[in-house]
């Protein structure tokens, strides 16, 4: 399987010559690279070198049936490989729908919903936020006065983060050496960015083009910090390429599997670290009084944001018809103001992110719901915050793949 793994990791360099968002983080041997560089092997033949790899992979055997880990690594190379190939044709012109490129690249299909499916939410967000004006438009009236001003953010964010990794350490051993940086950069499609560097250091960067309301420290110090991205792919590293020299761990292609485990528990990693409301009673009586906000206001807030959540699958629809060609640019905005709450020029930025990361967009909502659903499942009803650390842990530092999320005999959607 090494071999294997080292032909996995050359394919991904070459498929990144020809994709620049394709190779997200890279720390195996730089050569390689170099390698892939000089070579910049054509598409059809990175193809072909896929599907020869894809029938290489030897059956399991009983060294696989005894070690759970060897066995999900087979799996998860199998699936990794078949998702390149989908990205080398896409590449190469061909035209998937929507749900056949998430099936694809991500391995699961986010459901459809129709509009109704989130009436009764815009209509408890009407109750909270009465007025004429169009609700989205209330919504950012709302807001005004919970945006994190510029002069404060980095205190905010640097407090959110140490908050987060306090939460952390008690249920994950993390490599003593494990740090990562912040920058505030502009003109990016994604509103966050954490950048793996290997040797247990992230590079985050926070995109400050459009206000940052103060919901959105906990969620980045978590998401991108701890215990999402940055505690990932450090686990990843420590359990799985150092202790066991699995080479094709040190490599993330983006459009991939991997990205909806990442993303997923990425996102569900925030109620893992703040159970119950000890989320919304650090952010009053720590970030609001930080960023110079009214406490006053917390619950309030919380109350409209956790709404606001619950219409991320209409984000997916918008997207699902953008990318399908349903709905052009101007559709897809005026369906993200309506129903996903964004206003006009955050939803202009989402759709650029659509034109860049297409179907990628389910990993995050879909994502955090599925491994809710494993975590929640694997550490029984009603289990205690700490049981359900150690199972969100045991997912992180593990090569399983979204379908393996779903329980037994559930269907796709
Ligand atoms: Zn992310």
């Amino acid at each position: 399987m090494n071999t294997i793994a080292e032909r996995y990791v050359k394919l991904v360099l070459a498929v990144g010559q020809h994709d620049a968002d394709y190779v997200d983080a890279f720390y195996g041997p730089p050569e390689w690279k170099v390698e892939a560089e000089r070579q910049k092997v054509p598409l059809r033949d990175i193809a072909a070198a896929a599907d020869r790899l894809i029938a290489d992979i030897p059956p399991a055997g009983d060294a696989d049936r005894a070690d759970e880990l060897a066995g999900l690594r087979r799996d998860y190379l199998k699936r990794q490989l078949e998702a390149l190939r989908t990205r080398v044709r896409m590449l190469d012109g061909a035209k998937l729908t929507f749900d056949e490129e998430s099936q694809a690249l991500y391995d699961a299909v986010a459901p459809v919903h129709p509009e109704s499916l989130f009436a009764d939410t815009l209509a408890e967000l009407e109750r909270l936020l009465p007025g004429d004006a169009p609700l989205v438009d209330r919504y950012d009236a709302f807001r005004q006065s919970l945006i994190v001003p510029a002069d404060r953010l980095a205190r905010v964010f640097d407090r959110a983060i140490a908050e987060c990794r306090t939460r952390t350490l008690p249920h994950v051993q993390l490599p003593a050496n494990e740090s990562f940086t912040v920058e505030y950069v502009t003109n990016k499609p994604w509103s966050g960015y954490n950048w793996y560097q290997g040797n247990y250091r992230s590079l985050i960067q926070v995109n400050t083009d459009l206000p940052i309301y103060i919901d959105r420290a906990i969620d980045l110090a978590c998401h991108e910090g701890y215990p999402g991205h940055h505690v990932y792919n450090a686990l990843l590293e420590k359990h799985l390429v150092r202790d066991r020299g699995w080479v094709e761990f040190t490599i993330y292609p983006l459009f991939s599997p991997q990205s909806l485990i990442a993303e997923g528990t990425a996102n569900y990693g925030i109620e893992v670290a703040f159970p119950g409301d000890e989320r919304v009673t650090f952010e009053r009586d720590v970030l609001y009084p930080l960023a110079g906000l009214d406490p006053a206001q917390a619950s309030a807030y919380a109350r409209v944001q956790a709404l606001v959540d619950r219409l991320a699958y209409a984000g997916n629809e918008a997207a699902r018809a953008y990318l399908n060609g349903s709905a052009d640019r101007k559709q897809a905005t005026a369906w993200l103001s309506q129903y996903a709450m964004m206003s006009p020029v955050r939803a202009e930025q989402r759709t650029r992110f659509f034109d860049t990361y297409r179907s990628y967009v389910i990993n995050y909502n879909l994502g955090k719901d599925l491994v809710k659903q494993y975590v929640e499942r694997q550490s029984g009803a009603g289990a205690s915050p700490a049981r359900r650390w150690d199972e969100f842990v045991r997912l992180l530092a593990s090569p399983r793949l979204p379908s393996a999320l779903r329980a037994p005999g559930e269907p796709r959607r």
